[in-house]
């Protein structure tokens, strides 16, 4: 695994969501590597994020190739658009298949998986009147 991966991967694990910003261009990037894609500088640093967005786009898997994913169909694969501007693909949880619909509000959460925690997100609760 690259430098740059495991920096994402130890902040993750801490519990925090962090991407690296262009301090030329002044841009969020997703995902980790050694150069901006936007100017092709590497004057970067790292940032935590707010861990909230928007569903950019998502689609229910009822079939998986996959046989470690058997026991989660139908779940929802959605790119999740964060405050910061970029895209991330990742799992919507703890909302039903009725319930999700583009721009919906999320955060990130964390699962576990092989003992590793996972970022994806869940919607954000809606206040009660
Ligand atoms: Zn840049």
């Amino acid at each position: 695994m690259s430098y740059y991966n495991n920096v994402y991967w130890e902040k993750i694990e801490g519990g925090s969501l962090w991407l690296q910003y262009c301090l030329d261009c002044k841009r969020f990037i997703f995902y980790p590597r050694s150069m901006c894609p936007y100017c092709w500088g590497n004057n970067m640093e790292w940032k935590e994020t707010s861990g909230r967005g928007r569903v950019y786009a998502y689609t229910i898997v009822h079939v998986t190739s996959l046989p470690e994913f058997d026991k989660e169909v139908p779940y929802i694969y959605a790119v999740i658009e964060l405050d910061e501007g970029v895209k991330i693909p990742s799992n919507l949880q703890e909302c039903s298949l009725e319930e999700v619909e583009i721009d919906m509000p999320v955060e990130l959460v964390f699962i576990e998986r092989e003992g590793k925690k996972i970022p994806v997100f869940k919607p954000v609760q809606r206040d009660a009147c």
